[in-house]
């Protein structure tokens, strides 16, 4: 038997020492098909699994809300809207800090610790780098193991969309999921590099950096933008001899952040050391985040802030939606390859033929 497998002749072949294990035969086709799609739930089913804390079903969902196929597009929409009402209630964290400074040794630390007394923690990432590099700056490693084992937590790798306002969009959508399903934290990890950090802050009630103690440069090399973003600066790694040199740079974020006008909310972000190694000062994280968030919710800003992101995600998806729908108009798409060699041949403005293209998509909508 394995002689028909193997290429007894060919010297290269792979194949040559060991014969492959004979397979079975094919299931037959008709039944499964008819198998899958009996396994397919309805949305009644996703909306009140989701509500029920199934998490098998939770992550069904997320799948869809991923996918970019049109169809499940069309279901995931309707199970969020239906998750809306049960969505909201969670104090929504978020974490960035550059590769290296600790990010999921601090959330698996907190995540851990708030599960322990009675939080349900869902951790998700936004990572744009997955897409374009084929491997994430986040999810290349083996990352918090414990927290992945608690019953109590959640852990979702960032959805690969390709843009970064694909992945916001699909990270906020999945945020409802996850509320609606009872987690009660929910942490977007990020990474400080590039736009991303934007991205996270405009989801989140409560950003927090984390930081190094670098000897000297403390303050050298991180972006103001950042700086400015955060509502806590924490300094990881800060045990052992390291305490000491962490404590130095606190001093110094504190100093920096003295400088900054003082902020809408009226919080005034303070800065202290961790370590996720000994556990030290991650309690202080989360005592910060409450503290945050009763001032927050007594002066209104809280609300005022959610409000505020909800209506940025009306334009954003009004703006997507335009766009998605200008683009693929197939009169468009045709005028644009003669459009865009009239500009390389200088035969006409871009803008006036911008507006001419746009001229004509809505003359074509109309009618
Ligand atoms: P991330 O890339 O920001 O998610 O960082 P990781 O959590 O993967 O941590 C990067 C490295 O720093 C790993 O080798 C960790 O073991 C180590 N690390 C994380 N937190 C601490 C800490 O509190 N103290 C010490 N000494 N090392 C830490």
């Amino acid at each position: 038997m394995y002689d028909k497998i193997i290429d007894k002749d060919n010297k290269d072949s792979a194949l040559k020492v060991q014969g492959a294990i004979e397979q079975p035969g094919q299931v037959n086709a008709e039944y499964l098909s008819k198998y899958k799609k009996k396994k397919e739930l309805s949305i009644d089913e996703y909306v009140d699994g989701i509500i029920k804390g199934n998490r098998t079903i939770l992550s069904k969902a997320i799948t869809l809300v991923e996918s970019s196929r049109y169809d499940h597009q069309a279901i995931a929409q309707e199970i969020i809207e239906r998750c809306l009402p049960f969505a909201g209630k969670s104090i929504r964290l978020g974490i960035t800090g550059v590769p290296g400074v600790g990010k999921s040794s601090v959330i698996e630390s907190l995540g851990t610790m708030l599960t322990k007394t009675g939080h349900k923690v869902a951790v998700l990432a936004i990572d744009p780098s997955s897409e374009r590099t084929k491997g994430s700056i986040l999810g290349d490693k083996t990352r918090m193991e414990e927290l992945s084992n608690d019953p109590n937590a959640f852990i979702r790798p960032s959805p690969s969309a390709g843009s970064l306002g694909g992945v916001a969009r699909k990270t906020r959508e999945i945020i409802i999921l996850c509320e609606a399903s009872g987690f009660d934290v929910v942490i977007v990890e990020t990474v400080g590099v590039g736009q991303s950090e934007v991205v996270a802050h405009s989801m989140v009630d409560f950003f927090l950096l984390l930081q190094l103690a670098n000897a000297g440069d403390e303050l050298q090399g991180i972006k103001r933008g950042i700086m400015e973003m955060a509502d806590a600066i924490s300094i990881n790694k800060a045990e052992g001899e390291n305490k000491q040199k962490a404590e130095i740079a606190a001093g110094q974020y504190r100093n920096a952040l003295h400088l900054f006008p003082s902020t809408e909310s009226n919080w005034k972000p303070i800065v202290f050391t961790c370590s996720a190694y000994s556990n030290e000062g991650i309690d202080k994280i989360w005592e910060t985040v409450n503290e945050y968030i009763i001032l927050t919710k007594s002066n209104g800003y809280f609300h005022k802030k959610r409000n505020e992101q909800n209506l940025r995600i009306l334009s954003e998806s009004i703006d997507a939606h335009l766009k998605e729908s200008f683009y693929s108009n197939p009169k468009i798409k045709e005028s644009l390859i003669d459009i865009k060699k009239d500009i390389l041949e200088n035969k006409v403005s871009a803008y006036i033929a911008a507006q001419k293209l746009i001229d004509n998509y809505f003359g074509e909508i109309k009618g």
